[in-house]
């Protein structure tokens, strides 16, 4: 009986280990072999799932390296965060010398191009002068993106593992995240527009909010939960 207990107080202060380290926000701010192994054997021709959605259980809601704990459970960056805006919808990016072919970097390109010609939103080459930009790297760690801009550049990040992370809309979901904004699933009336199985959801996922915004279906952050 006494082993008994032993094993479930063992079993409980790991627990509490696990969700302190949840809390703190140690989890989802380090990159994962795991999800570099997914995509290496992704093939968008038989895989339904885009690959931005392989890194479920290690990146936070699939793609996001959070670069604070409390940017959990945002909708998006709202202004009173100054420093995660880029001013005047200006986002000046690097992309990493010789971590893609010429046409990596051009699929890349016609990404960024989509949002100048449908935004405000302006993606610049970063030039010495600039203070914050984003880089863009193709390590072995799947497809995520961190969100908003950060103080620290070394947390500007957006990892394209190619060829998986370069295929469909997936280059432009993770622009998404660099601009600040969180998946279209994480909107707080997503059940007036589609239904989600609550029991595969984490509590903290769970909780409503009053107000009303419209909801996309076409939004390149609706995930299909
Ligand atoms: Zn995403």
């Amino acid at each position: 009986m006494c082993r008994r207990r032993a094993f479930l107080q063992t079993v409980l202060v790991i627990g509490l280990l696990i969700d302190v380290r949840k809390c703190s926000g140690q989890l989802y701010r380090s990159e994962s072999a795991e999800v570099g192994r997914r995509a290496r054997n992704y093939d968008g021709r038989v895989q339904q799932q885009p690959a931005h959605e392989l890194g479920f259980g290690y990146y936070y809601q699939g793609d996001i390296m959070l670069p604070a704990p409390q940017s959990q459970d945002r909708l998006s960056i709202a202004e009173e965060h100054a420093s995660t805006v880029w001013p005047n919808a200006i986002v000046p990016y690097y992309i990493t010398p010789n971590s893609f072919t010429p046409s990596e970097v051009g699929i890349i390109e016609r990404a960024m191009n989509v949002f100048h010609a449908k935004t405000c939103v302006r993606f610049v080459p970063r030039t010495p002068q600039t203070p914050h930009y984003f880089q863009i790297t193709n390590r072995p760690a799947g497809c995520y993106a961190s969100i908003g801009r950060a103080q620290d550049n070394s947390q500007n990040v957006m990892n394209l593992q190619a060829p998986a992370c370069l295929s469909g809309g997936t280059p432009m979901h993770e622009m998404m995240h660099v601009l600040g904004f969180l998946h279209e699933v994480s909107r707080p009336d997503r059940d007036e527009y589609i239904y989600v199985n609550r029991s595969a959801l984490e509590p903290r996922y769970q909780s409503k909010f009053p107000f009303r915004v419209q909801y996309c279906f076409r939004l390149v952050t609706h995930l299909r939960l």
